[in-house]
């Protein structure tokens, strides 16, 4: 059974440092809808100039693009085994299309979806923390202010629905690295043993 996870939960709940350490232990791809964007922003491709003042301003890049990024790269040989998806499905409407590109790879059901829970403050503060660190034009205090607004409209409903299929599991994502990613590890093996 090949290993697939979302990671659903605000920017700064620490989802890109937990989906690199998933993808590196479990040996699949950590596939960053952000990271992506940005990549095509400084490789300067017409994509990236079309999204490049949506990342700026915080707004969450059109459907219809995200998807058929998404698309293309779980298309790739490497999702064999599984792939960690950090930031995608950020609306209802990628949900249900990931939905489709997971059929189109003849995959069953998501393995797991990670909720990662933390209060709204404290992804401020890691935000505002990593603002100096990695220079994101994003992460100044008012489009972080913003960027969470835009979690709790449109993506916080995607808890629900994958609570109503039973494959949500909550994280405690206010803790060390380390604790976070121990819980997670725990999710992980209970999600392998009952899908094999
Ligand atoms: P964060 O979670 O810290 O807000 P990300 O790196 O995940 O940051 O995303 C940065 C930006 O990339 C988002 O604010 C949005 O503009 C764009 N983006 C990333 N993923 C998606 C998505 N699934 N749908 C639409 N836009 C997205």
């Amino acid at each position: 059974m090949p290993l697939d996870i979302v990671i659903l939960g605000p920017p700064g709940a620490g989802k890109g440092t937990q989906g690199k350490l998933i993808a590196a232990d479990a040996g699949i791809p950590h596939v960053n809808t952000g990271d992506m964007f940005r990549a095509e922003c400084a490789a300067g491709t017409e994509l990236g100039e079309r999204v490049r003042s949506i990342l700026d301003v915080g707004d969450l890049v059109p459907d219809e693009l995200t998807i058929e990024v998404v698309r293309a790269r779980l298309g790739q040989d490497d999702t064999a085994r599984g792939f960690v998806l950090d930031g995608f499905p950020r609306t209802l409407a990628q949900a249900e299309a990931l939905d489709r590109v997971l059929a189109e790879i003849d995959r069953g059901e998501l393995s797991v979806v990670l909720d990662f829970q933390v209060a709204d403050e404290i992804a401020v503060q890691r935000l505002l923390g990593r603002a100096g660190v990695e220079g994101r034009s994003d992460d100044t205090p008012d489009r972080i202010q913003y960027r969470l607004e835009v979690y709790h409209e449109q993506s916080e409903p995607l808890v629900e629905y994958y609570r109503a299929r039973g494959i949500l599991v909550g994280i405690h994502a206010d803790r060390t690295v380390e604790q976070v990613f121990s819980e997670v590890q725990q999710v992980l093996a209970a999600a392998q043993q009952s899908g094999s």
